[in-house]
């Protein structure tokens, strides 16, 4: 398995490979750039197929993570952990306290948080090793909603906030009455519903699980639709909030809305399809400006804040997507590229 030739490597500054014999954990942590601050970002669980697939992942998402954290004017650089095994099935408390330990050898240059397969437990074991954990405890709140340390309401307050301002700019129109579909009904979709029904907007929404519909459709008034039917439904908005991949040409040559807003990672299938929706006339929040609440909250759960703080800096991703529109109207090019030239800018 080569690294330094990996397609995926782009400059990475480090990249720790970790095997603790005694509970079997078999992890990676890679640091992408560190030249804003030290490197903050997810640690994830996956039954991946082989080690050149979880070497894979840790560096495409720990890239994503420094420009997530540019464009969300941290000064952290950006980083990633992969455990290798399935969650259901392999994760052990010893082995959470194993990757503790793993995190505290980098001294603090990678802080994890929680992704996709761990827990917010799952990371309190991993601080019994180490200070090196983020996310543990909120200590502030974006809105009056308890929270546990599961940054998915700033998440979906920064989606909610940055999906307003797109349409403002591309439709010229508050909310009141503009038609939103939401794929994806889970942490951050089901909030974002709330607050879009709160503002008038009119909700098509779907998920694979029939009982998340049912909540949306008795509680905000939501038009339930189908998940293979989302891309076709006759709206102003699509805001995908499911998982990453979505924007494929079959896909955007069924969308009829104006503006693209969602929380899901990596949407775009490839960077070339941002291009696609500018010449169809959609315009497109790039994800990871938009959905960069959850590692606003991160941050502030790490510092000495306040409530008006985070949300006041979550209120910021208006400004950025607003730059990214400008910017994209004048030199002519796609929103999703403009957010990478600013990102590289920010951190180059
Ligand atoms: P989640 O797992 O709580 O919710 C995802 C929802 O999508 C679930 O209800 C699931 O049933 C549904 N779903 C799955 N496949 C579907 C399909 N084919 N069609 C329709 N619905 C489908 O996840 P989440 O925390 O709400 O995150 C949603 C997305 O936002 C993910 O892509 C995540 O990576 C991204 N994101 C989340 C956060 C956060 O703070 N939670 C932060 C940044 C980005």
């Amino acid at each position: 398995m080569s690294v330094f030739e990996h397609s995926e490597f782009d400059g990475h500054e480090h990249v720790a490979f970790y095997q603790d014999k005694v509970t079997g954990l078999k992890a990676i942590i890679a640091v992408h750039n560190s030249n804003l601050g030290n490197a903050l970002g997810g640690c994830r669980m996956w039954p991946y197929a082989s080690d050149e697939e979880a070497l894979k992942d840790v560096l495409r998402l720990s890239k994503g993570m420094t420009y997530k954290a540019a464009m969300a004017g941290l000064k952290q650089g950006g980083g990633k952990a992969v455990i290798m095994g399935d969650p259901r099935t392999e994760k052990t408390p010893d082995k959470m306290l194993a990757m503790g330990k793993f995190i505290d050898s980098l001294s603090g240059k990678y802080i994890s948080a929680e992704d996709s397969g761990l827990t917010v437990d799952d990371l309190k074991l991993m601080g019994k090793q180490t200070a090196h954990v983020s996310g543990i405890q909120a200590k502030y709140h974006i809105n009056s909603e308890p929270a546990d340390g599961n940054p998915a309401p700033s998440t979906a307050y920064g989606v909610y906030v940055g999906l307003k301002t797109t349409v403002k700019h591309a439709m010229n129109s508050e909310l009141e009455g503009v038609k939103v579909a939401i794929q994806g009904l889970g942490h951050v979709g089901m909030r974002l519903a709330k607050h879009l029904h709160k503002q008038g907007a009119r909700l098509y929404v779907t998920d694979i699980h029939p009982e998340n519909i049912e909540k949306a459709v008795s509680e905000f008034s939501a038009i339930a639709v189908n998940p293979e039917d989302i891309y076709d439904v006759d709206v102003d908005v699509f805001a995908p909030c499911a998982m990453g991949g979505i924007l494929d040409a079959e896909n955007i040559a069924r969308l009829k809305v104006k503006v693209i807003a969602g929380a899901a990672n990596n949407q775009l299938a490839k960077e070339a399809f941002g291009q696609l929706l500018a010449d169809k006339g959609i315009l497109y929040a790039p994800d990871y400006v938009i959905n960069a609440g959850g590692i606003i909250d991160i941050f502030h759960q790490s510092i000495s804040s306040s409530d008006k703080a985070l949300r006041e800096h979550v209120n910021k991703i208006s400004d950025t997507l607003l730059e990214i529109y400008r910017r994209a109207e004048i030199q002519g090019i796609a929103a999703n590229i403009v957010a990478n030239q600013i990102a590289e800018e920010r951190f180059g």
